[in-house]
């Protein structure tokens, strides 16, 4: 039986540790730290997402600013908002919930936001800082995993590390940390809907690392025996939630695995309270 790497669990315990630093820094007379998400539109999968990043942050200690704007709000008026936010000394991070509707372009917003208050690690500057291996904010998950492995005692030195998909927020950020000698030291490979042969490279895997959208698409015979993997996919089903792994049948071959839910979402929460922090102790400075 593999052992279940518990995100959830690993995920309360940084939460716990944020809460503590929250607390000694305004025990101290300083204002806590603020996160500001911006929402278009009522994308119910969103509405999930924004609900439980607001209640993390309450959780902590964190103030959490929401600003609700309408499906058919136009481009303008939504960048001339991450400017006023970019102006607030009271935010620190902010972020725009993704997807967007089709009118407003991902990529304008994303460059509109500050690097020094991107609290998702998705601005073009921290995605280049990351890719050169300077200090910078992580996208959250990637950043997730790296601390699974981190504070799972998985050794990410010198393995076959096999990503599947090459998005700008999880495969190529994931790809480029843990090539890294110090974030990784891996070798990485990744592979997209152009692979010709995923099996190939998934049964090469000492860690597999699947974000491709696709659900349960990983089976037993595509993994090695004794492998880690860590299943980013999330997908709603009518029998509840599942991931891109078949989780049923990889488990048993594998040697350490994430289950959906509790595995890598809520990491990615827990990293988005940690870089809104970073960004607050960055402005307090
Ligand atoms: P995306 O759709 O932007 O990218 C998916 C990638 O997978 C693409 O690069 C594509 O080339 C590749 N791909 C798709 N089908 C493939 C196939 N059959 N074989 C090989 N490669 C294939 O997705 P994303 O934003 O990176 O997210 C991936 C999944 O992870 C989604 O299910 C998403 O909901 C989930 N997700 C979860 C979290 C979390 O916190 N757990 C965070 C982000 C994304």
């Amino acid at each position: 039986m593999a052992r279940l790497i518990s995100g959830k669990d690993i995920a309360a315990a940084i939460r716990e540790e944020l809460a503590a630093e929250i607390k000694e820094l305004t025990a101290k007379g300083n204002r806590p730290p603020c996160l500001a998400v911006v929402w278009v539109g009522d994308d119910p999968a969103s509405a999930t997402y924004v609900r439980a990043k607001g209640k993390a942050c309450e959780k902590i200690g964190m103030q959490f600013k929401l600003h609700h704007l309408k499906e058919d709000v136009s481009e303008e008026e939504l960048l001339s908002l991450l400017q006023e936010l970019n102006a607030d000394k009271e935010v620190d991070a902010m972020l725009v919930q993704l997807p967007l509707p089709k009118h407003i372009s991902e990529k304008k917003v994303i460059e509109t936001i500050a690097p020094d208050k991107d609290a998702d690690g998705f601005h073009p500057y921290n995605l280049g800082r990351l890719l050169m291996g300077e200090p910078t904010f992580v996208p959250c998950t990637p950043a997730g995993i790296l601390e699974l492995f981190k504070r799972s005692d998985i050794d990410t030195k010198g393995k076959e590390v096999v990503i599947i998909g090459r998005s700008n927020i999880v495969g190529k950020p994931m790809a480029a940390l843990l090539m890294q000698k110090k974030t990784g030291n891996a070798t990485v490979t990744v592979c997209h809907t152009a692979t010709k042969d995923i099996t190939f490279h998934t049964k090469r895997a000492d860690i597999l690392i699947v974000a491709a959208g696709q659900p349960k698409m990983i089976k037993a015979d595509m993994v090695k025996e004794g492998a880690v993997v860590i299943d980013v996919g999330i997908h709603r089903t009518e029998s509840g939630l599942c991931g891109d792994v078949d989780f049923e049948e990889v488990e048993p071959k594998v040697s350490a695995i994430t289950p959906v839910p509790g595995g890598v979402g809520p990491m990615t929460v827990a990293m988005l309270l940690k870089n809104t922090l970073q960004a607050y102790k960055m402005r307090m400075r």
